[in-house]
């Protein structure tokens, strides 16, 4: 099921990406898809009559012949007549509409979010009632912190996006009014995500810079000093991984081709060398490193590595020492080579410089 999501060429660019990112961040079926209008009705600098907001998506969906289940939601950034946040049609209920402005003063969280989770709460509300009088029926008008208590602004969606659930009832009614198991899993999936992001996001912001790192080469060790000297235990060959990014991963990143180049075949040896002293058959250590000139041995070590990072700090504060990069593009981590020590290690100052 696809739900397309018409704006004017008001809301900015990184806006509609980071929307779209947010409901792309857990996998499933609910597809979600944007469409920039050039529909004069909604860049319009005032308040919008429900009705102008309606009609856009209306003639959507009838110029691009939208099939009937798929949704259609317009994004805008004038506010409405109402002053409402978001509704469905009252003679569409699969055409509806999110205010995209204003929440900054109301939330302390990036826009996206609430708009995100708002975007999704329209579906949810739809699929547990799909008619405006059953929805004024059964929705919550007294709020319990489920995604269909109804608000009347943005102040009061807060407490649902806290909470980002969806009470039994609710899933109940979704359940008999025929919306699958898949749609209501990744729905409920979408806004446990938001609701998580947004807390994190409110309430905890780290104070501290990310911690540097320390290398012990003869105990094949690494340390974090800085975050109670916790050990991220890390196998020698893909310590020897680790340590050759955190030496050369630089601004812009390595290459694939990098792995394929005798420097840095020199460079993984010298330090897996070091890492593994008792193994004296030089000719077995270069067969191992030049294994990283596959890709998968090196997704598999960079998974590894991640994995360790995060047992040992969670998600949020791993970030920033995970090797990343999408598929084909430079990879790096984000600790810079100021921040990392490496000890018992005379070669360290001699291994071979990027070409
Ligand atoms: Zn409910």
């Amino acid at each position: 099921m696809n739900t397309h999501i018409i704006h004017g060429s008001d809301i900015p660019a990184t806006l509609v990406s980071d929307t779209a990112k947010r409901l792309a961040s857990e996998p499933g079926i609910l597809k979600f898809t944007f469409h920039t209008m050039d529909d004069r009705h909604l860049e319009r600098k005032v308040e919008i009559p429900l009705q102008d907001l309606f009609d856009a998506g209306r003639r959507f969906r009838e110029a691009k012949r939208i099939p009937k289940e798929d949704f259609v939601i317009t994004l805008t950034e004038p506010a409405n007549a109402q002053n409402y946040y978001a509704s469905l049609n009252p003679a569409d209920t699969r055409t509806g509409f999110v205010h995209a402005g204003e929440w900054k003063e109301y939330i302390e969280c990036e826009p996206e979010l609430p708009i995100a989770f708002t975007i999704v709460n329209l579906l949810v509300a739809y699929h547990t009632c799909p008619t405006f009088e059953q929805m004024n029926h059964f929705l919550h008008h007294r709020p319990i912190g489920c995604a269909n208590d109804l608000c009347n602004n943005k102040r009061e969606v807060i407490f649902k996006l806290r909470t980002g659930d969806i009470c039994a009832r609710c899933v109940e009614a979704m359940q008999r009014s025929g919306w699958s198991d898949l749609g209501i899993d990744h729905a409920m999936r979408i806004m446990s995500t938001l609701s998580t992001d947004m807390r994190f996001n409110r309430y905890f912001k780290p104070v501290m810079e990310p911690s540097g790192i320390h290398v012990d080469m003869d105990e094949a060790t690494l340390i974090l000093p800085d975050y109670d000297l916790l050990n991220i235990p890390l196998q020698p060959l893909d310590l020897a991984f680790y340590v050759f990014y955190l030496r050369y991963t630089g601004e812009d990143g390595l290459y694939q081709i990098a792995f394929e180049q005798d420097w840095a075949h020199k460079a993984l040896f010298e330090i897996y060398r070091k890492l593994r002293p008792l193994s004296e058959n030089d000719r077995e250590l270069m067969i191992s490193v030049r294994t990283f000139s596959n890709l998968q041995v090196r997704e598999q070590s960079r998974s590894r590595i991640k994995r360790n990072f995060i047992s040992v700090l969670g998600p949020r504060l791993a970030k920033p020492y995970l090797i990343e990069g999408a598929r084909g593009k430079p990879t790096r981590t984000g600790i810079p080579i100021s921040k990392v020590k490496v000890v018992n290690f005379a070669y360290w100052a001699n291994l071979p410089d990027r070409p």
